[in-house]
């Protein structure tokens, strides 16, 4: 049972409870992205039994016909193991969906960042594009990057960055980092077909996007996490804009929600309400 203090961020300890807050998210108009809480797995037998709960999940989901996805970290389902077995439980899980259930493909450090975009090409590929991949506009490379995605199938999410990166690879400065966002979306909008993500909370970059929608047309959504901004992700479907939750769920939630009281003291006191009223 989550406590209530964790209880805005994460959705439940077990995929009843997720698919449950799906049902409430899609009678707002707000579609949803699965994330089952786990990752730096060194055991191939946490890999594999993280793999399976995907694999029921993304069963389980398309039975359903909600608005709804899942996202999984590549450490959480193998990486950590071996590449091989990363690639043998991606596989499972995207054949089980079978283009009915979209699978999202979050990023880890950047040691992860070549064989995350290869998993993610060669999926897309073959799938024509029932997957999509994060980019962090805090790496120096990813506007390069963008430049090989803009030619795949699929779903690109441009995020500003979560992991501490060297400064020799990355942005450290958040003016900086903002800087590189606005120049990863502006290129994304002007050379993609469709199909891109704006993975941010920041008013600023939110607006930026559906200016750059005005100017090129190009379809995109917007993915913000459950717990942080709730009433604009509602406002902007309202509006009239694709507009995706990441629900994390599952017992280990107590990592992540730490990460996210720390993160902002907004997220520490909304959490600390929660509990209060
Ligand atoms: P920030 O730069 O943290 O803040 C900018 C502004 O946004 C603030 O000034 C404020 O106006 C607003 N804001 C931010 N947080 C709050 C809040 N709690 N309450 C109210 N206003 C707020 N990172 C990865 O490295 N890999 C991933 O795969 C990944 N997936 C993600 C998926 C989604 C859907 C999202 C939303 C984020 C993901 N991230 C991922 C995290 C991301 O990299 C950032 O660390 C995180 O989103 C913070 O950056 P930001 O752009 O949201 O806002």
């Amino acid at each position: 049972m989550i406590p209530p203090i964790a209880s805005n961020f994460v959705a439940g300890d077990d995929a009843a409870t997720a698919l449950a807050h799906v049902e409430t998210l899609n009678d707002d108009g707000v579609g949803a992205i699965l994330n089952l809480l786990g990752e730096h797995y060194d055991e191939r037998a946490a890999a594999d039994a993280d793999a399976d709960a995907y694999v029921d999940l993304v069963e389980r989901l398309a039975d359903r016909g909600r608005d709804a996805c899942v996202s999984v970290k590549p450490s959480q389902i193998g990486l950590g193991v071996s590449e091989s077995a990363f690639e043998e439980n991606l596989a499972r899980i995207v054949a089980a969906a079978d283009g009915d259930c979209f699978v999202w493909i979050d990023m880890e450090d950047h040691g992860t960042t070549d064989v995350t975009l290869d998993a993610f090409e060669r999926h897309a590929r073959e799938t024509d594009g029932a997957v999509g991949v994060c980019v962090q506009a805090n790496l120096k490379r990813t506007r390069r990057d963008l430049e090989r995605l803009a030619d795949l199938p699929g779903k690109v999410r441009l995020v500003k960055g979560a992991y501490d990166e060297p400064s020799d690879i990355a942005y450290r400065q958040k003016s900086r980092v903002n800087d590189a966002y606005r120049e990863c979306l502006e290129y994304a909008f002007r050379e993609f077909d469709g199909g891109v993500a704006v993975g941010s909370h920041d008013p600023a970059m939110t607006g930026y996007a559906l200016d750059l929608h005005d100017e090129y047309g190009t379809e995109f959504e917007i993915q913000m996490l459950m717990g942080v901004r709730e009433r604009a992700q509602v406002e902007l479907a309202a509006a009239g804009y694709d507009v995706y939750q990441y629900v994390p769920y599952g017992d280990r939630w107590f990592q992540y929600f730490y990460r996210r009281a720390r993160e902002r003291k907004e997220n520490a006191l909304f959490a600390l309400r929660a509990v209060l009223t």
